[in-house]
């Protein structure tokens, strides 16, 4: 009975929060399941669509980790599917690799770690014609030009949606994430997670979050990506820039593991793609204030310079 300030367990349907989030999304609050992260979501698809050891989902390679990571700890195959050389999604690979133990088809757009965007009317393709749920994470959205699927949740009973408070809104150790998809997949979902998977500080402080705008912050570092690919591209030593819809650029380089190492001693920290599929030479770089992405563009000068440091 005494008061701590965290004496009472927290909202487990997380009501006040999903009342703000709703008219900012566009959808009703029984639209929204909130999760520790959109891993806790990802998770949650295998462990309620899926048996294990019977069943497998299909996804696009390369993409987020955590996708196959989840499937092998629940014990369920993936079926990687070859983005093109593009990184364009190729939906009758994708449709093919389906039989009847396909429960889930996992698409990501924007793509993590390519940059790109499905277009929507590919993505609605896919929802036509697979029978079993289509979950498509949309982390990246607010830096991208193509919009969200949440309009059409009411169309698709098998989409799953998910975003994230990890990425624009600058809160990834908050851990919240969020899918959105049709009130019984979301109630089936609400009942398999633990009851106080959102602990009373992030419910708190997300509340609070929603009040501060993003916009600002947003423009600016899609002006800043528009910056950055513009600098790199006129280096020798980048093969290829990617074009990105994300808050980070897909990178080739002439030696990625070397300018992995470069970047590293300026205090320049880079996600190494080398060894992903269809990434090879790749590093992925994430966009930064704008003295950061100075930082990294003097970088590159020093290494074009023959200044490379290991
Ligand atoms: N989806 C994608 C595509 C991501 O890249 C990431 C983080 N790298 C996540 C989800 C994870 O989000 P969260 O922090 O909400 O678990």
């Amino acid at each position: 009975p005494y008061q701590t300030g965290w004496n009472r367990y927290p909202d487990p349907r997380q009501k006040e929060l999903k009342a703000l989030i709703a008219p900012i999304k566009g959808v009703k609050p029984e639209n929204i399941f909130l999760g520790n992260g959109s891993d806790e979501a990802i998770d949650l698809i295998f462990r309620i669509f899926c048996i294990p050891g019977k069943d497998n989902v299909v996804a696009i390679d390369p993409s987020y980790g955590m996708y196959a990571v989840s499937a092998d700890i629940n014990d369920i195959e993936v079926r990687s599917v070859r983005l093109r050389e593009d990184f364009s999604v190729p939906v009758e690979d994708l449709l093919a690799a389906c039989d009847e133990n396909t429960k889930a088809i996992f698409l990501c757009s924007p793509n993590n770690p390519s940059g790109n965007a499905t277009p929507n009317e590919v993505i609605f393709d896919i929802l036509g014609r697979f029978n079993g749920i289509v979950v498509v994470d949309e982390a990246y959205i607010d830096f991208c030009s193509v919009p969200s699927l949440l309009p059409s949740l009411e169309k698709y009973p098998n989409l799953i949606v998910l975003q994230t408070f990890s990425k624009a809104r600058g809160l990834a150790a908050l851990r919240l994430g969020l899918a959105f998809a049709q009130p019984y997949t979301i109630k089936v979902m609400s009942m398999v997670k633990y009851p106080y998977n959102i602990n009373a500080s992030t419910q708190q402080l997300a509340k609070e979050a929603l009040a501060r705008p993003i916009d600002s912050q947003v423009k600016e570092i899609v002006a800043q990506r528009a910056r950055v690919a513009g600098e790199l591209g006129k280096f020798s030593c980048v093969k290829k820039v990617y074009p990105s819809e994300a808050n980070f650029i897909l990178v080739k380089f002439d030696d990625a593991d070397v300018m992995y190492a470069h970047l590293i001693s300026y205090g320049i920290i880079v996600r190494n793609r080398n060894k992903v599929h269809g990434c090879a030479g790749c590093l992925r770089i994430t966009v930064g204030l704008p003295e950061e992405n100075d930082l990294l563009i003097k970088a590159l000068k020093e290494y074009e310079e023959g200044n490379i440091r290991r």
